[in-house]
This record gives structure tokens, C-alpha cells and sequence, in this order.
């Protein structure tokens, strides 16, 4: 592909990325340190979940053990939190921070939290957006010359680059969602008694770790974006 020869690419792609390996190290790194510290208390990440989800009155909400690493998450549609099995049977002080996060979004859900609901309305058209739009940006910029003159292929990569601002909509509205569960999971593991204030720390890095991941993603979808519009802007007579 060109795009990889190009140095604007490189200049607009590479914070995005380095960002992003850098913080799939930390999160990797914080949550096999913080695996190994077993809670006080000795409960597991299920435990926790439970725990938390009753105190807060959410007894419809179930939880899964689901297969995979670090593939913890909660499903709006089907009130479900699903953990993984480092989480969902570990008494370590990670599994206490994924679970109790993973319960944050389940109290976004239960509450109308807005910054959800849109994010879970965007989640189509951001998939239809990272997976058609460069697509659709490309056939639009080989139309353009192909056949000169007429316009329609700058149109078509306007429509491309369009598409792809919904996926990076999605890749903002995504971090309010992360930060608020991660601030509400911190706030409840220590006011509802299960975990002490020393065992914060890990919580703390895992879950910044974790946050750190989102921007990165962000930053890259945004660089990604800046380039589609440069290519563009270059190519309009
Ligand atoms: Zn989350």
C-alpha cells in the first residue's frame, strides 16, 4: 500500500501507535503484578461483582465467567457482566479492579448514564465506519483518476472520510464512559468495605493502565482521520 511510504502517514500515524503498544504494556504488566497480590478480604473478582451489584440494588444483573484474556466486559443489552477467569476466580487485587470497573458500566446502564447511551448507539455505524470507510476513501481517490473531471471520486472519499469520523466519535465518546466507570469502581470497592486503602494503589495502576489504552486509541483513530483529510485536501482542484 502507499499510504506506508508516505511521511505525513508516519507523522499523523505513529503517536497514535507508539501510545498505544506503551500503554498494552502497562495494562499487561500492571495486571500480572497486581494478579499475584491476593486481597485481604480474599474474594474474587465474581465476588466483588455480586457484591457491589447487590449493595447498589442491581440484583437483575448477572454474571458470566467468559474464556480469554483481560476480555472482561458488560453487555447493556443482555444486563450481563461477563469475566474472564484471571477476574472472575482470582482474590487478587487486579481481578477486585476489572470486576468492580466492569460493574461501573453496569451502574452507567442502570442510571441512563448519556455518554453510554450514545456510545452504545454508535457502535454500528462505528463498526461500519473502521471497517468500510478507508475502503470506500480508496475507491474514491482511484475514481478520481480514473476518470478526471467529473468530481464524483472526491465525493466518494468525502463520504469515506465521513464514515470513519462516526468511528472516531465513537473512539471519544468512549473515554467520559471508561474514566466514570473506573471512578466509580475505585470510589465503592474502598466505601463498601472490599478493599482497604493500601490495595488502592493496584486498582490504581491497573485501571489507568487500562484507561490509557482508550486515548491511545483515540489518538490514533484521530491521526488516521487528520491523514484521509490532508490526502483530500491535496487532491481537491
Ligand atoms: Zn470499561
Amino acid at each position: 500500500m502507499f499510504i506506508f511510504y508516505s511521511p505525513l502517514f508516519w507523522i499523523l500515524a505513529l503517536p497514535g501507535l507508539v501510545l498505544g503498544l506503551f500503554a498494552q504494556s502497562r495494562v499487561k504488566g500492571a495486571f500480572n503484578k497486581y494478579s499475584k497480590v491476593r486481597t485481604h478480604r480474599n474474594v474474587t473478582g465474581a465476588e466483588v461483582a455480586r457484591t457491589l451489584l447487590d449493595a447498589q440494588g442491581l440484583y437483575d444483573v448477572s454474571i458470566e465467567r467468559t474464556q480469554g484474556n483481560l476480555s472482561d466486559h458488560y453487555d447493556p443489552r443482555s444486563k450481563v457482566l461477563r469475566l474472564s477467569p484471571a477476574v472472575h476466580d482470582q482474590p487478587s487485587v487486579a481481578a477486585a479492579g476489572v470486576a468492580a470497573h466492569e460493574m461501573g458500566h453496569a451502574l452507567q446502564d442502570a442510571g441512563g448514564y448519556a455518554a453510554l447511551n450514545l456510545r452504545s448507539a454508535l457502535v454500528p455505524a462505528a463498526n461500519l465506519g473502521s471497517s468500510l470507510a478507508p475502503m470506500i476513501f480508496m475507491v474514491g481517490l482511484f475514481m478520481d483518476v480514473l476518470i478526471k473531471g467529473t468530481g464524483l471520486g472526491y465525493y466518494i472519499s468525502l463520504l469515506g472520510v465521513g464514515l470513519f469520523g462516526l468511528a472516531v466519535l465513537f473512539t471519544l465518546i468512549t473515554l467520559p464512559v471508561e474514566f466514570d466507570a473506573s471512578k466509580r469502581a475505585k470510589k465503592l470497592l474502598v466505601s463498601n468495605g472490599i478493599l482497604f486503602e493500601d490495595e488502592m494503589q493496584g486498582v490504581n495502576k491497573v485501571l489507568d493502565a487500562a484507561a490509557l489504552t482508550y486515548v491511545a486509541a483515540a489518538v490514533a483513530a484521530i491521526g488516521q482521520l487528520l491523514y484521509y483529510v490532508a490526502i483530500l485536501g491535496g487532491r481537491r482542484d
